[in-house]
């Protein structure tokens, strides 16, 4: 019988044969702009085993386990809109809690779509995530930016792509340095925002509001009758109709 090694491959008759995986996937958008250069596709996933948690995080509801999808699935869905889109964008939660998987999904992604530049958020620094094993290294070695560090909501809110100023992008392949200019210019204009709409009245915001962007933002929503959604860890940024 098969039996599953560390880095997630099955030996089979000397062979080394990918395991298919699931991923813990909260859904995607296109195009979403300020997640990385240009207009892309973002790719959210659940869980983050961050701890101690960062303050004022706005993605708490992404905090905890949810329905798995198979890799596949979720890569199918994503080939069409990423003919037209700049790069993949993955966010969370904490994407490097399902390294296996996430590496797993742009292999499969980058089989199927052709040359997609990925970009992976994480609360972990690279120093860490270099030492967390074999997974995450790969994963590392297979995209092209990381954003990392922890969310802090008082380092500032002027740097492009990141969530928090604190925040390093690191472009880790030859051909994201063709963004090194751009990507520690300041982004003056106001952030991109969008609201997306989950279908039976919920609605997500996407991108990371400044600090007053957020003030305006709860009473644009107020004026369309919607209320941050209570999730068991406070209130994220999923809306729901009142
Ligand atoms: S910002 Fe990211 S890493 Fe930090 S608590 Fe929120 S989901 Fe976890």
């Amino acid at each position: 019988m098969n039996r599953p090694t560390d880095n997630g491959h099955a030996k089979n008759l000397g062979r080394v044969v990918p395991l298919p995986f699931d991923i813990d996937a909260a859904g995607w958008a296109f195009p979403v702009e300020g997640l990385g250069p240009g207009a892309r596709v973002c790719l959210w996933v659940r869980g983050c085993s961050r701890s101690p948690r960062c303050p004022k995080c706005v993605s708490s509801e992404l905090w905890a386990p949810g329905r798995r999808t198979p890799v596949r699935e979720v890569a199918e869905q994503l080939r069409a809109p990423l003919r037209a889109a700049a790069g993949l964008t993955i966010s969370g939660g904490e994407p490097f809690d399902q390294a296996r998987e996430v590496l797993q999904l742009v292999r499969v992604v980058q089989s199927l779509a052709g040359d997609v530049e990925v970009l992976v958020y994480s609360g972990y620094l690279l120093e860490e995530l270099s030492t967390v094993g074999e997974p995450a290294r790969r994963l590392l070695q297979e995209i092209d930016i990381l954003v990392d560090g922890p969310y802090d909501a008082d380092a500032g809110d002027r740097l492009r792509w990141r969530g928090s100023d604190n925040q390093r992008v690191h472009l880790l392949s030859a051909r994201a340095e063709r963004h090194r200019t751009e990507s520690d210019k300041p982004w003056d204009e106001p952030r991109p925002l969008r609201v997306q709409d989950l279908g039976g009245g919920e609605f997500r915001i996407i991108g990371i509001p400044r600090r007053g962007e957020a003030a305006q933002l709860q009473s644009a929503m107020n004026r369309v009758d919607c209320q941050r959604k209570p999730t068991a860890h406070g209130k994220g940024e999923s809306w729901q109709k009142r």
